[in-house]
């Protein structure tokens, strides 16, 4: 078995880079330990995309797969502008066709074990395909799978050692809601226009919300929050961040961005044992919220929770040491590159475990992320592609949403089709 290119995860940026490698015949192997592509997008439900002004560069698989999914009713664009609202069930079936169309492969349910390297080249990747070890040859390879595994197994420098983090979310839905009374009740409760807003699309209700404890602005959903927890339908942690999404062709739900899972120290995200803890703790929480929900919020009377992610939404962990380290810096004064693989204005966004201390800048102006962000330091043939590019902490927050993750990987593909 031999592959132009293997691209180590099938999420977010990981299918659009294999995407745009098969559109232009590559022999193209995605290697997804889940049992279906998305990533973050569909095994955490984070939906939906952040919008940015970017979208003007390697935009290609963001249209695509947009189009795709407005066709089946599975995608809008809300009163903002923003494009991206979309539902992560169809999301997955979606990608399915997008990989088949570009004739690239697909391998589910199994990760790498190990990579062989000679000198500064990665000639082979060994998977586990049911406990037995399988070797895949390869000329290149995209590490794609948010935390670096590739990159790990390959001896990569990191550039987080002085590990900073973000809170974890295990985001949910609820279906079950009766939306014309809730967004009635609503847009009557909440007037800042910013926070609230409600929209008629394609002749169903859209609407978003939200409270934190991270801003001390005054939130009108505050005072329900405290009621709760004087009356223990809630903890007093429960209330530190509280958003909702309506998902398109998911009538009478909504998309839970929460809760926030931490512990008193902050977790480990690349350890197991810390994770399946937060994973049991955001479940309980999970069921409080819908409790607290049923009773407090009007058209919840038949509400139920319908999804839980299987997965829990990590904003940051493992950080490549690139041919460039991009910076805050950078960031903030737009420097500009000769070969941009991402153009953003989406702001710096550092969610805190602790009370008041979040940060999301508004105004910023334009950037550019420059390819050598993506290419290993250590190895010639190792690409990355989302979260876990060479960014500092700061820098990274503003780069990690969708929209950028996609561009990160149509980028990393048209780089590797020129020098292939
Ligand atoms: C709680 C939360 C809320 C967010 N909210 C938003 C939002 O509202 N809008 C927005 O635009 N962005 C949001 N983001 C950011 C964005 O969703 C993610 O940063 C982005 O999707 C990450 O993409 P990725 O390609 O780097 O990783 P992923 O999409 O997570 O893809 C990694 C893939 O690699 C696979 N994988 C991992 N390890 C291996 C391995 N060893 N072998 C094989 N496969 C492997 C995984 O299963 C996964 O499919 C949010 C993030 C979080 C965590």
């Amino acid at each position: 078995m031999e592959y132009d290119v293997i691209v180590v995860g099938g999420g977010t940026a990981g299918c659009a880079a294999a995407y745009m490698l098969g559109k232009y015949n590559k022999k193209v192997l995605v290697i997804e330990k889940n049992s279906f592509l998305g990533g973050t997008m569909t095994s955490a439900l984070v939906t939906p995309m952040m919008k940015t002004s970017g979208n003007s560069v390697n935009n290609e698989f963001f249209v695509e797969f947009i189009k795709r999914m407005k066709q089946k009713n599975a995608a809008i664009t809300y009163i903002d502008g923003n494009e991206g609202w979309f539902n992560p069930e169809i999301a997955k079936i979606v990608l399915d066709e997008m990989m088949s169309d570009a004739k690239v492969e697909v391998l589910f349910n199994s990760e790498i074990v190990n990579i062989n390297i000679s000198g500064r080249y990665i000639n082979s990747i060994d998977i586990n395909n049911n406990l037995l070890s399988v070797s895949i040859d390869t000329k290149y390879v995209i590490d794609s799978t948010g935390n670096c595994d590739v990159g790990f197994l390959s001896n990569c420098e990191f550039i987080n050692k002085n590990f900073e983090n973000q809170p974890t979310n295990l985001r949910f839905i609820m279906g079950g809601i009766d939306l014309n009374s809730f967004s009635r009740w609503l847009r009557d409760f909440d007037e800042d226009r910013n926070v609230t807003s409600v929209a008629n699309i394609n002749n169903d209700i859209h609407l978003s919300t939200a409270y934190t404890w991270d801003l001390s602005k005054k939130w009108a959903l505050k005072p329900l929050f405290d009621d709760a927890v004087d009356n223990n339908i809630l903890e007093n942690e429960d209330r530190n961040y509280f958003q909702v999404f309506t998902i398109p062709n998911m009538s009478g739900s909504l998309a839970f961005n929460c809760p926030r899972v931490y512990f008193s120290n902050d977790i480990n995200v690349l350890d197991n044992f810390d994770l399946s803890k937060a994973l049991q703790k955001g479940r309980r929480v999970i069921y409080r919220m819908s409790e607290f929900c049923k009773k407090y919020f009007p058209g919840f009377e038949n509400a139920f929770i319908s999804n839980i992610a299987d997965s829990l939404g990590i904003r940051v962990s493992r950080r490549i040491k690139g041919k460039y380290i991009y910076t805050i810096d950078d960031l903030k004064s737009g420097k500009k590159f000769e070969n941009p693989v991402v153009v953003s204005n989406y702001p710096v966004d550092i969610h805190s475990s602790k009370k008041e201390k979040s940060v999301l800048e508004t105004q910023m102006q334009e950037y550019q992320l420059p390819i050598e962000a993506l290419m290993a330091a250590d190895i010639d043939n190792l690409f990355v592609a989302g979260r876990c590019l060479s960014a500092d902490f700061q820098a990274q927050a503003a780069l990690r949403i969708i929209p950028s993750c996609f561009s990160m990987g149509v980028g990393v593909a048209k780089h590797i089709l020129t020098i292939m």
